[in-house]
């Protein structure tokens, strides 16, 4: 399991980890300190809550929009790379694919499509590492 921030970006504002920084995460998104602090404000103000509770995108720019493209597509990427993870870490409890692909509501055929090949290598990068 990769737990190197330096990899990881802030899934809120997308940061890129560097060494030093404290990230928190969870199911694969994360969220630096300076997100932490920020949304910590938001909920504990009940006049910035109602504020944020607008949708930000109503209020951006075209620029704004599309600037964000590549931010979302980066945490999707390392949101399937957690999972290619937490897949690697089942089969490496020896857990079977047809267990992992009915956790997932898909097929075991499915599954073993999906991430088989990526676990594969997942597990050749670290024991070559
Ligand atoms: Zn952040």
């Amino acid at each position: 399991m990769d737990n190197n921030i330096v990899r990881k970006h802030c899934s809120f504002c997308g940061t890129k980890g560097k060494r030093g920084m404290r990230f928190g995460g969870g199911l694969g998104a994360m969220i630096c300190e300076s997100c932490v602090s920020h949304y910590h404000e938001v909920f504990a103000s009940a006049a910035k809550t109602s504020r944020a509770a607008r949708p930000p995108w109503e209020a951006m720019s075209d620029a704004e929009i599309l600037s964000n493209l590549p931010l979302i597509s980066q945490t999707a990427d390392e949101v399937n790379e957690f999972l290619v993870e937490w897949v690697e870490l089942a089969r490496s409890r020896k857990l079977s694919w047809a267990e992992i692909g009915k956790a997932m509501g898909v097929s075991r055929q499915a599954v073993w499509e999906r991430f088989a090949q990526r676990v594969e290598k997942l597990r050749a990068q670290a024991s070559s590492a």
